[in-house]
């Protein structure tokens, strides 16, 4: 049988509203790719007897226990006191790490206390889990036929020992591990995929479909067991010739990682005009190593004023269409290009609202123009959704057109 997963998360932040849980969708995530539910999340307060019962609760439903957070040498980390509590273990200072965690305090000149120590405390019995990205490591220890692992709290953190240590041994104990594809597609909606796909998807076939939407792009994932490994071949076929047209990269992968990579490749370079996206699509460039290879820089030209002293936009045309028109972003998009001698400029203009909006120009109203050696093209949309949702929308859109026209064809 496979094993039953539940998540213990500690933190009075959890409770308050201050912060989002998102060991428990990490979890869930990693647990999904190995074929694996997260069985349940139970949110605890920073309370030493609250956490041990909640942690000998869940010791009697799952075989695996996480328990996140609170690793710490704050008085209020008090994990490994309370699961000490729940099943009778001593706590132990592993001399290894207390080593290590002296030695990085000595390269970092940092005050050395006895009270850090606390972070090189294990339950005695314990599998240490080092931590490459944080001071506490995490823990590993057998209970009767159970599993128990203690990891700190810091996402990225968390992240760290997860991928390091839990997956590699949860992976071991799974007994069938599925076939999984998963394609990322962007310009597409939910509703339309189901369109595209075989009715009620495959059925009969094995085959099960997740889908997964955010703004402007949406995740698809087919897994089976491996006896049906020819069925998944066939719907990954299926799925590559209905959709490849949407589909920008076969791993869970963000736009614009696809997009630096491929304009890399290209040797080609991209400069961007943007008005209601407000330098989103710069910044999400820039989020990625290595852009600086590919983007020159970027206007944003929000104001009219903007569009005709920075991007050459004649005030005429404003005058005539109007700010918000295909024609505008044209101008931007070629007028950012030229200026900064890029082979690709985008321009970006719209209404994210919530005001604004006339009834020739609703909010949610943009147009994105893409400029190159390829050709000049825009594109109107019609968003819905607030503000930031526009944004969002608009600059996945943006980089969608980009990947279009950078795909159709080498640049001359
Ligand atoms: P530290 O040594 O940094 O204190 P710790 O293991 O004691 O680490 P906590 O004190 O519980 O961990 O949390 C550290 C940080 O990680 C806090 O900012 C907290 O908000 C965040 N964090 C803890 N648990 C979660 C969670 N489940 N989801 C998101 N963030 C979390
Ligand atoms: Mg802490």
């Amino acid at each position: 049988m496979n094993p039953t997963v539940e998540l213990v998360s500690t933190g009075a932040e959890l409770l308050s509203g201050r912060t989002v849980n998102t060991h428990a969708q990490l979890l869930a995530q990693h647990l999904a790719l190995l074929g694996l539910s997260l069985a349940r999340d139970t949110t605890i307060p920073d309370e030493r007897a609250v956490l041990s019962a909640a942690v000998t609760e869940a010791l009697t439903r799952a075989s695996i226990v996480v328990v996140s957070g609170g690793l710490g040498a704050t008085s209020d980390d008090i994990t490994r006191d309370a699961v000490a509590d729940a099943i009778g273990a001593e706590l132990v200072i592993h001399e290894d790490t207390r080593a290590g965690i002296r030695q990085r305090y000595a390269r970092t000149n940092r005050m050395w206390s006895e009270a850090v120590s606390r972070n090189a405390l294990i339950l005695s019995g314990a599998e240490v889990l080092s931590n490459r990205v944080g001071l506490a490591p995490g823990e590993m220890i057998a209970w009767r036929d159970k599993l128990i692992f203690l990891l700190p709290g810091p996402p990225r953190e968390f992240e760290a020992v997860l991928v390091d240590h839990i997956v590699p041994r949860l992976r071991a104990l799974v007994e069938e591990q599925p076939l999984q594809q998963v394609f990322e597609m962007v310009g597409i909606g939910e509703s339309d995929v189901v369109r595209l796909l075989p009715e009620d998807n495959f059925p009969g076939t094995g085959v099960s479909v997740a889908y997964c939407a955010r703004p402007a792009s949406v995740e698809l994932r087919l897994s089976a067991l491996p006896g049906a490994s020819a069925e998944h071949a066939c719907a990954v076929a299926i799925v590559r010739e209905r959709l490849g047209e949407w589909i920008y990269a076969e791993s869970q992968i963000e736009l614009e990682l696809v997009l630096v990579d491929l304009l890399r490749r290209m040797g080609a370079t991209v400069a961007t005009a943007e008005s209601c996206t407000g330098g989103l699509v710069g910044h999400r460039l820039t989020n990625v190593p290595g852009s600086s290879e590919i983007f020159l820089g970027g206007v944003i030209a929000y104001a009219n004023a903007s569009k005709v002293r920075d991007l050459g936009v004649p005030a005429e045309l404003i005058e005539r269409v109007g700010a918000v028109s295909a024609e505008v972003a044209l101008a931007m998009a070629g007028g950012v290009r030229e200026r900064f001698g890029a082979d690709f400029g985008l321009g970006i203009t719209g209404i994210a609202g919530p005001g604004g909006g006339t009834e020739l120009k609703p909010v949610g109203l943009v147009y994105i123009a893409c400029a190159s050696a390829n050709g000049d093209v825009a594109r109107e949309f019609h968003f819905t959704g607030p503000r930031e949702t526009i944004k969002e929308r608009s600059s996945q859109m943006a980089l969608d057109l980009l990947r279009r026209q950078a795909g159709v064809r080498a640049l001359t």
